[in-house]
């Protein structure tokens, strides 16, 4: 049962092969067996998930349908879910029960999709290796002493282990391409927008979008289908209507004019890598796709204005954990700066309190115009770059990620080189792009993904592409040895 993806178990459930209820036993039942090796989920809500599977069947029985309807999920553990803990991978909310669902939540929820739990994630999201929680690493289900990316690596080691069929993710600079890459997922950031982050505790909020992590293209679309929509509680929502996404998977891929920008295979891209993406390109080739080299003159500055831009939002962001108002509290305070000091000292770990004062310092009176200003200038000039660049292609194609999974550890002491492994996803946040990871192939048994990017609002034409790659290739269908 556990191999079964999104769209063979809503199959199933209609034809009554099986109940809700019955697959959701049988997933928490293979959790408790397997997470253990892996790390994957922070919380588990069982008697959420078996209430809630118990109503989905019933749902089912008076003739209700829906792609969702009973299809066991988990959140990644930034989503607010009302009276469960919600941690955000930080002792400073290892005590914080949200009070409220988060419209995700609450939308996934209503469509009758089954929370199983919440899955474990770098320290407030900041990071690629999820190695930075306080609830310890998670690893990678294809090499077990390798990462299985960040932020979002608990959502996508829980997939890729076939512990669930899906799961909730966040993207502020690639942390759903990055995870679905280094485990052999296919994961999608929307356009900036796209999706409600209210209830989403904030990290950059210029740049952090909700999306699903899944291994299916296919099952991305129903996923998404159920998160994205405008929602009057976030103001940077976004009013468009919802395509119907899995009804758009099908379109013929004949003339699609695919962008490659020859800055993306540059000294940094493992040779190895750079090979698998020249035989996605030949696959879609073949599928009546059109190639073009464009460039993206501006990429080499992405890096340092994001980590500029996301850690100034971070500082501003996170300083409402203060020790007062929720979260950890220090023991026996001798004053109120003590408290403060103490409470956040001893609550962040040490990337998060790294990530506060680059933002503090960025965003100080005699820095701002030199760091922070500068960013946001070049994030225009990445944005037009874009721009451009769609002016003449329909998508952009190239790798995820410059490198397979590293080795746990292998990156912990030098933050600057895992920020570096950052290159070809931050600019889509930072042009507030959508953009997809799927799976390309392997390299020493570690999967490779494929990036493609698309312009404002075309999720559907993102879906629709690898949907159409993933009935001519297998690499998604392979699974980790051990799951
Ligand atoms: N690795 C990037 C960072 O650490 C992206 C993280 C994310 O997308 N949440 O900021």
């Amino acid at each position: 049962m556990h191999h079964m993806t999104l769209a063979e178990i809503a199959r199933g459930l209609a034809d009554k092969k099986f109940s809700s209820v019955e697959l959701t036993q049988t997933l928490l039942a293979r959790i408790a067996q397997l997470d253990p090796q892996i790390n994957s989920f922070i919380s588990l809500t069982e008697d959420l998930a078996l209430s809630q599977a118990q109503a989905a069947d019933a749902r089912r029985a008076n003739g209700e349908n829906g792609a969702l309807l009973g299809a066991p999920i988990a959140h990644k553990d930034l989503f607010c879910t009302q009276g469960i803990r919600t941690s955000c991978g930080s002792k400073m909310l290892d005590n914080f029960k949200a009070p409220y669902d988060a419209t995700v939540v609450a939308k996934l929820a209503a469509a009758g999709a089954v929370t199983l739990g919440k899955t474990n994630m770098d320290e407030f999201a900041m990071g690629s290796a999820n190695e930075s929680s306080w609830y310890g690493a998670v690893k990678n289900p294809w090499n077990l002493e390798h990462v299985p990316g960040g932020s979002s690596g608990g959502s996508a080691a829980a997939v890729a282990a076939r512990l669930l069929p899906a799961a909730t993710a966040t993207d502020t600079g690639g942390s759903i391409r990055q995870p679905a890459a280094f485990t052999n997922l296919t994961g999608l950031k929307p356009t900036y927008g796209r999706v409600s982050r209210w209830g989403m505790i904030a990290y950059a909020s210029s740049l952090d979008q909700g999306g699903p992590l899944a291994r299916t293209a296919e099952d991305c679309a129903i996923l998404l289908q159920g998160m994205a929509g405008f929602d009057p509680n976030d103001s940077t929502s976004i009013d468009e209507p919802v395509p119907d996404y899995s009804a758009g998977l099908n379109g013929s891929l004949q003339g699609l004019r695919i962008g490659v920008p020859k800055e993306y295979f540059s000294a940094g891209l493992d040779p190895r890598i750079a090979e698998l993406i020249h035989n996605s390109i030949k696959a879609l080739e073949k599928l009546g796709a059109v190639i073009k080299e464009i460039s993206l003159p501006n990429m080499q500055h992405a890096i340092p204005a994001y980590y500029v831009i996301a850690p100034a939002e971070a500082s501003s962001n996170l300083s409402r954990f203060d020790g007062v108002r929720f979260g950890y509290r220090c023991e026996n305070p001798a004053n109120l700066e003590d408290l403060y000091k103490r409470s956040r000292g001893e609550g962040f770990g040490s990337e998060v309190q790294r990530r506060i004062m680059v933002g503090a310092y960025a965003l100080s009176a005699g820095y701002y115009d030199a760091y922070y200003l500068k960013a946001q200038k070049i994030r225009r000039l990445v944005k037009n770059d874009f721009m451009a660049a769609f002016n003449e292609v329909d998508i952009i194609l190239g790798p995820t990620t410059p490198n397979p999974a590293w080795k746990l550890g292998a990156k912990s002491s030098d933050p600057v080189a895992a920020y570096l492994e950052d290159v070809y996803t931050i600019t889509a946040n930072l042009a507030g792009l959508p953009g997809l990871s799927m799976p390309a192939g392997f390299v020493d048994g570690l999967p490779v993904g494929v990036q493609l990017l698309a312009p404002y609002f075309q999720e559907g034409r993102l879906l629709n592409v690898a949907h159409q790659y993933q009935l001519n290739t297998d690499w998604h269908t392979r699974t980790p040895t051990g799951f």
